[in-house]
């Protein structure tokens, strides 16, 4: 589990991202926030971009305050410009607080690299065969499903699993179950139409709530092929939330443990928990854990992947995509995946779909026998 060098383009989007929030007018914030994405989403490395003469090639969304950001890094390795505006800031305080929640994050040139990096031992690209979980204008993603077919096509996709909100988290636009029906006859038609060229899999991402239930009975989340189950809420807290984790790996319904701390890149650190119990339990249950692939998201990431691994889970590398867009932040998930050495055999999304749909299929266990279940 090597990183050979430094992410450059995670340092400068962090650095950017701390100007921001160092600046008084919101004019200026907003334009060292877009500098710090178009930073982290480029696909090369800042290094590759340095001109003979010292200069930076431009880059869209990069003005010049942001650029002697950028040269300087390349330069020194740091930034006395961003370490002054922080050291003068009234919000220094929450500056550092969020310099402490960079950690293990890519840019999506550190991602190309460890892609293409053929010393790693885990799941290449080519072997992704579909992504399960993602958005739709059901809830609160961009796309309609016709829409997400097409673009898992062309991304080379035998399946994927659509997995909007379910009713209990409203913010998020979640189906009521007669929505979720509706959807479920549009998945069916879509799945006639293409056929054995694609199969659309009817998928919920159901919310955890903070005693560890579900927004789910366990006769509604009988209905759906695939049930991711994730924590929304109480992501700030520095209690230990390992019982609540623990009851929802227990549920006889849940196929798979999303995004299952919660963290936000500079933000918040999302759930305490005694992970290896967590994943022990997760592998017992036959629960496959997730590395969700949005770039502010990367949960698990590599590290956490790798005791996941150790403890003998099985894993799901999604894109959380809500517009089909971002259905590339996939690559995002298979970078720590790789790093991680998780053997493609063990990755949901490197099984032919027969497999995956009869793992889906017998996964879910007798409600009556379990006794975790109220
Ligand atoms: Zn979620």
């Amino acid at each position: 589990m090597a990183i050979s060098k430094l992410d450059v383009n995670a340092v400068v989007g962090g650095l950017l991202r701390d100007l921001a929030f160092a600046q008084t007018s919101n004019q200026k914030m907003f334009g060292y926030k877009r500098a710090a994405a178009a930073v982290l989403s480029l696909d090369e490395s800042l290094e590759h971009l340095v001109r003979p003469d010292r200069t930076l090639q431009k880059i869209a969304g990069v003005g010049p305050a942001s650029t002697r950001v950028i040269l300087e890094v390349l330069e020194t390795g740091g930034s006395p410009t961003v370490e002054q505006a922080v050291a003068a800031s009234p919000k220094r305080a929450d500056i550092e607080r969020r310099r402490t929640l960079r950690s293990h994050f890519f840019s999506r040139a550190e991602v190309l690299r460890i892609l293409r990096d053929d010393t790693l031992d885990g799941p290449d690209p080519s072997e992704y065969r579909g992504d399960l979980q993602m958005h739709s204008e059901w809830s609160d993603g961009a796309p309609a499903l016709v829409e997400i077919v097409e673009a898992c096509l062309a991304r080379g996709y035998e399946y994927a699993a659509v997995t909007d909100h379910s009713y209990g988290l409203r913010i998020a636009g979640g189906m009521s179950m007669a929505e979720a029906e509706d959807q479920h006859r549009a998945i069916e038609s879509l799945n006639a139409v293409y056929a054995t060229r694609f199969r659309m899999i009817r998928g919920i991402e159901a919310n955890i709530s903070a005693d560890g239930s579900l927004d789910l009975s366990p006769d509604e989340a009988a209905r759906f092929e695939l049930v991711l189950a994730a924590p929304h809420a109480k992501l700030r807290s520095s209690d230990d939330q390992t019982d609540r984790l623990l009851r929802a790996v227990e549920h006889p319904h849940v196929h798979i443990l999303a995004h299952p701390r919660g963290r936000i890149a500079g933000s918040r650190a999302g759930v305490a928990a005694d992970w290896p119990v967590i994943f022990a339990a997760a592998a017992q249950a036959g629960v496959a854990v997730e590395l969700d692939g949005d770039p502010a998201r990367q949960d698990l990431d590599f590290t956490l992947a790798a005791d996941a691994l150790a403890a003998g889970c099985l894993f799901a590398l999604d894109s959380d995509a809500h517009t089909t867009f971002q259905l590339r932040y996939a690559d995002i998930a298979l970078a720590h995946a790789r790093l991680a050495g998780i053997p493609p055999d063990r990755i949901l999304n490197c099984w032919p779909a027969e497999r995956l749909l009869g793992w889906l299929a017998g996964q879910r266990r007798d409600v009556s026998a379990a006794t975790s279940w109220p």
